[in-house]
């Protein structure tokens, strides 16, 4: 009772942990048939399209803009509520992260402001599903599809997710995943990158791996830099002991949001997330703070939650108010919407393992700290 409730913590059974074993005792450490069969087992939840894994979501997103030959000069729109990987992965490319506003129901990238954000210069979009609400696929794909530019799907946050109940990875463009330990399904680190047709894969091989290629006879060449981003075995048995539970945790993660908005009181003065319970995996529950009624500010109210056996997280500060992006010319005003739930949001624990009654347990400390904030 004492211990503080963590807002997210993975879930290994014993099984997963002696397959990591047996590959230890294996003496093949690095990727060999635990990445085969976990590419396999991705691939199938992704209605057969190629999958690769990688060691994480950021060389996912790296890979896919090399994939789709963006330049320097290029343009790729993006949310500025994300991850910071989501923009720096652009920088990295030699391209110009062009953000724009979320929706502030969704708090994913706002497909109407898209259109007006496009260039000449434009290449890709870059959509988010950010707590594992899919960003909205028809309004995004059409704009893409009538301006010509491509798709990489963030969806780092929405393994498990689905749009009018196909699985997210299962169509569209390029799609990134990531299975970063607070990931809905974890490898400790490491992400996967669906392709959208066969052909792309020798070129994904080759960049996830030193653009080496081994030929029939035994030999090796290498046409292009590649990187070093292949995952190991050890990942893989680790992901190919999560993958069966995919369905469970996602369960789970439902049920207990159902029961944050039932225990939550309405009145209380948080805003609550888009109450989504067919296409969202549930990867966060975020309230915003009502920051401007309230007489200390969103650090006080984590320190108290925590001193009440609550950890809280922050996802996230809008990417464009780092200094990096500051001094590339932005600045706060741009994007209110991004800035005011950036500025109140906090992150619920929610994980498959908690219980109902630490469900209850943080809803008592979150009224009675609310309280205090605005007394
Ligand atoms: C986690 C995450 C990433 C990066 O994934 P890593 O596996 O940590 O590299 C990118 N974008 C979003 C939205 C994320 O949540």
């Amino acid at each position: 009772m004492n211990s503080i409730l963590p807002f997210t913590r993975p879930a290994i059974d014993e099984a997963t942990i002696e397959s990591v074993t047996a590959v230890l005792r294996s003496g093949w450490l690095t990727s060999g048939p635990k990445v085969q069969a976990f590419e396999g087992e991705l691939s199938a939840l992704m209605g057969g399209r190629p999958v690769r894994s990688l060691n994480s979501g950021t060389a996912a997103l790296e890979i896919a803009l090399n994939l789709i030959g963006i330049q320097p000069g290029d343009e790729v729109i993006t949310t500025p509520l994300s991850w910071v990987a989501t923009a720096n992965v652009i920088l990295h490319a030699g391209a110009t992260p062009v953000f724009v506003d979320i929706d502030p129901v969704t708090r994913n990238i706002d497909p109407r402001r898209v259109a007006e954000a496009i260039t000449p210069r434009t290449r890709a979009i870059i959509p988010v599903d950010l707590a594992g609400l899919p960003a909205d696929r028809d309004a995004l794909y059409d704009i893409a599809w009538k301006h010509g530019l491509r798709v990489i799907e963030d969806a780092a946050q929405s393994f498990g997710s689905s749009w009018h109940g196909k699985p997210i990875g299962s169509f569209g463009d390029l799609v990134a995943f990531s299975f970063h330990a607070n990931k809905n399904i974890t490898t400790g680190e490491g992400g996967c990158l669906v392709l959208p047709d066969a052909s792309l894969v020798p070129a994904c091989e080759k960049m996830r791996l030193q653009g080496v290629v081994r030929l029939a006879d035994g030999s090796m060449e290498v046409d292009l830099p590649g990187g070093k981003f292949n995952l190991t075995d050890l990942a893989a048995a680790i992901g190919l002991g999560q993958l069966p539970h995919l369905g469970e945790f996602t369960a789970r993660r439902r049920a207990l949001a159902r029961l944050y908005f039932a225990r939550l009181d309405p009145a209380a003065g948080f805003e609550l997330p888009l109450a989504n319970f067919s296409d969202s995996n549930w990867h966060m529950f975020q309230l915003v703070l009502p920051l401007g009624d309230m007489r200390f500010g969103r650090g006080e109210f984590i320190a108290r939650m925590r001193a009440r056996g609550i950890a809280l997280g922050v996802h996230y500060p809008p990417i464009h108010l780092f200094h990096l992006y500051r001094a590339l010319g932005h600045h706060e005003g741009e994007f209110p919407q991004a800035e005011r739930i950036g500025a109140g949001t906090i992150t619920l624990p929610l994980f498959p393992a908690m219980s109902d009654h630490d469900v209850q347990r943080v809803c008592d400390a979150l009224h009675v700290t609310l309280q205090e904030a605005l007394s």
